[in-house]
């Protein structure tokens, strides 16, 4: 039997791209079919039931029973109507994908018939065993039980099968005992204390403001790979990126891929998934090639953001179903590629009011931009304050390959502005001493104050190296890893800035109490918060050495490993931020941490593990059967009495085979013992430690001697699929 690899290879050069056609030219025509939106819930249901639903939709409040039972029959009729037959609860539990668990739309009368049903009490809340997810002991106190319950801020769907449709309910996961065990229940605490912090802020500016919500754009990034060649890779089929593999001599050096003409093949999967999101009301609109070769990023339109988490989720699921139709295997992982650039998901945050303005758009009165810088400052100054939760909201052990590596935002916290951005805070900075201002300064300072839409309109600027930008009307969090759920670190985010503008909404009041007027209040404490956040503004390249050495001496932390930085989620600070507003408990987060550290653990676990099989398996024994074949052809020569040096190559060959072997050998020998040392080790975190440092240490070494291996042995006989084959997309 030929090399898997072959038939493999043979396979991808044979694709044809698949057909599309999309049900309608027009997207308006399809747009959101799948969802029980609010134009469906208004025809499906009398307006007063529509009206309690959309009421605690927004506002949070419990839906009555009654209410309840109406609107499941109703998405009961729609969804049957569409010809699903089933239903679920669809959450995110902290595996990080998202769960579901199918129940069918009917049950037995008394009489033994089958009816079509569908009850308020299923719709409301299921009790999936919490003790099968990941949920950080907390079960081993009280029981294994946990619930799902709706959440009608976010609408139902329906997702279509090859064979069969299903309701899909948004819901959060909680434990029976209140604590939460997913993404999206702390996402939608922090949303609701990010509202009632914000408001008080924003009446300063304008009464007439009665919410604010966080918007998000999330801008995805992923490789795609051949089915079959992916098939022949135990590496990429186990842990989602190759453990091995010598570069390509062209790789991403003539920068030929970003932005280029993108492949039949590739855009006949791009205008599907198109399709079927836009089906789910999920807004697609951008896609282009990335920076590496085989690299794509697809991008919405950005929404409320625990829709927008929501959709990102599902997006991963569909790319990852339609891929196969296309016979492609989608990657997400954050660097699947050692030496070529990774995948992040940049996440564009701003804050939206009840009155449709963006907080973090300027605009055309000095009252209305002390309004953005406001809410700038006040989003600068979160940042700061908590620079290594921030962090620890992107780590995990695939994104600890890109963070830092040459290539995407640095492990350092850092955030851009845009020179005439710094420049105004720069004023700012200088012109409101301690003193009173005079009446001409603050003219000049209203005057440059109300100068800023002028200055963004031809703001340029844009840093690809900083963590977290400003990008004109918005904030980008670029570090954030492709595989994500961005509800992780979105929690965070808002969360801080919450509870940053409840700290700046008191200090405001108490100047005000002291006979302060309010704009002079506001800017007096905005400037201290530009003084003492002052350190973390970095316009200047991310990836260079320079700014390592710049962060030390600022006092800014480095930290390059998931264990580590992990230790902000249970550091006092963070418990109390958490605490105060309602998020999380201390149970919580060391239940949370737990987790992922036990996740970083099993990962590097199996990559360890994978690695020596690979090595073993796949590689020594190709390796050797070449080293036979050398020794073969040096005995040969010698048999017909050649000189010696019409085999001193071959010989030469051989010895540095023999050494390769050698080291690839001991190293997975020795990984092995450094495994079992580390598995004895009692305290998670010291275990994670150790895998980090004792373990994953092998990795390189390894690696190094395969690599220089696949650049010896013959062709014909090495068994897995190169890298120029796998980022080549025929
Ligand atoms: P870029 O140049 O960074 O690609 P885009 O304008 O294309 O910028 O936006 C990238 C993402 O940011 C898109 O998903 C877009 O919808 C989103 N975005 C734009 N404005 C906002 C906003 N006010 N809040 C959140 N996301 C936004
Ligand atoms: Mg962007």
């Amino acid at each position: 039997m030929a090399i898997l690899r072959f038939r493999a290879l043979e396979s991808s050069i044979n694709r044809a791209p698949v057909q599309v056609t999309a049900p309608s030219p027009k997207v308006s025509d399809y747009y959101s079919v799948n969802v029980f939106d609010r134009e469906k819930m208004s025809k499906y249901l009398s307006r007063e039931v529509f009206k309690q639903l959309m009421e605690s939709a927004s506002g949070g409040t419990r839906i009555d029973r009654k209410v309840a039972e109406l609107v499941a029959a109703a998405m009961k009729n729609w969804a049957v109507g569409l010809g699903a037959t089933h239903y679920t609860h669809w959450f995110q539990p902290l595996t990080g994908t998202t769960a579901e668990k199918h129940d069918a739309f009917f049950e037995l009368s008394d009489d033994g018939r089958a009816i079509e049903g569908f009850s308020s009490s299923a719709l409301v809340q299921q009790e999936p065993d919490a003790s099968s997810f990941p949920n950080g002991g907390i079960r081993n106190t009280f029981e294994a039980r946990g619930y799902t319950a709706w959440d009608p801020s976010s609408p139902a769907f329906i997702m279509e099968g090859v064979s069969g449709k299903t309701l899909c309910i948004p819901t959060i996961f909680v434990s029976y005992t209140g604590e939460t065990l997913d993404y999206k229940a702390p996402l939608l605490k922090a949303l609701h204390a990010l509202n009632q912090a914000a408001v008080p802020v924003c009446q300063y500016f304008d009464k007439n403001v009665t919410s604010v919500y966080s918007t998000l754009g999330i801008e995805q990034e992923y490789f795609l790979v051949d089915i079959d060649l992916f098939n022949a890779r135990p590496d990429l089929e186990m842990t989602g990126r190759t453990l091995f593999g010598a570069t390509a001599a062209k790789g991403q050096q003539l920068e030929d891929h970003y932005f280029g003409s993108i492949p039949s093949r590739v855009q006949s999967f791009m205008v599907e998934l198109e399709i079927e999101s836009l089906k789910l009301g999920i807004p697609l609109k951008t896609r282009h090639n990335e920076v590496a070769p085989s690299q794509f990023e697809c991008a919405p339109v950005f929404e409320d953001i625990n829709l927008a988490v929501d959709h990102n989720s599902l997006l991963m699921d569909l790319m990852e179903k339609i891929a196969r139709k296309h016979h492609f295997k989608v990657l997400l992982h954050e660097k699947p590629y050692a030496g070529i650039n990774g995948s992040g998901k940049h996440n564009n945050w701003s804050l939206s009011t009840s009155t449709g303005k963006n907080l973090l758009s300027p605009g055309n009165s000095p009252k209305s931009n002390l309004q953005f810088l406001t809410f700038f400052v006040n989003t600068i100054k979160a940042v700061h304050e908590h620079a290594d939760l921030m962090r620890a909201s992107i780590a995990s052990a695939s994104n600890d390959h890109r963070l830092g590596a040459n290539e995407a935002p640095p492990a350092i916290m850092s955030i851009f502005l845009g020179g005439q951005l710094s420049a105004v805070l720069d004023e700012i900075e200088k012109s409101v001493k301690d003193k009173k201002m005079t009446p001409e300064e603050k003219t000049a300072l209203k005057l440059n104050i109300g100068k800023i839409p002028e200055i963004l309109l031809d703001n340029t600027d844009r840093n690809r190296t900083s963590p977290f930008a400003f990008t004109g009307n918005k904030f980008e969090f670029r570090a954030v890893g492709s595989s994500a759920n961005c509800g992780h670190a979105m929690t965070v985010l808002n969360t801080i800035v919450a509870d940053q503008l409840k700290k700046f909404h008191d200090e405001v009041e108490g100047l005000v109490k002291k006979g302060m007027k309010s704009d002079e209040a506001i800017l007096k404490v905005l400037r201290k918060y530009i003084v003492e956040s002052k350190n973390i503004r970095f316009e200047g390249n991310g990836y260079g050495d320079e700014w390592k050495k710049e962060a030390k001496k600022r006092g800014l932390n480095n930290i390059t490993t998931t264990p580590v930085s992990l230790d902000a989620f249970v550091s006092k600070k963070t418990m109390e931020v958490f605490g105060k507003n309602n998020i999380f408990n201390h149970r919580e987060l060391e239940a949370r941490h737990e987790i992922m550290l036990e996740t970083y653990i099993k990962k590097i676990q199996i990559e360890s593990r994978v690695m020596t099989n690979v090595a073993t398996n796949h590689i020594i024994p190709a390796a050797i059967k070449y080293q036979h074949l050398l020794v073969k052809n040096v005995e040969g020569l010698m048999d017909i009495k050649m000189p010696k040096e019409t085999y001193a190559a071959q010989v030469e060959l051989i010895k540095e085979i023999s050494a390769h072997l050698a080291i690839i050998k001991k190293n997975c020998d020795d990984m092995v013992e450094a495994r079992k040392k580390a598995n004895a080790i009692v305290d998670i975190r010291s275990r994670a430690i150790a895998y980090c440092d004792k373990v994953k240490a092998y990795f390189d070494v390894i690696r190094y001697h395969v690599d220089k291996l696949e650049l010896i042995v013959d062709d014909e006989s090495w068994p897995l699929p190169k890298y120029r084959e796998m980022v080549t997309i025929r």
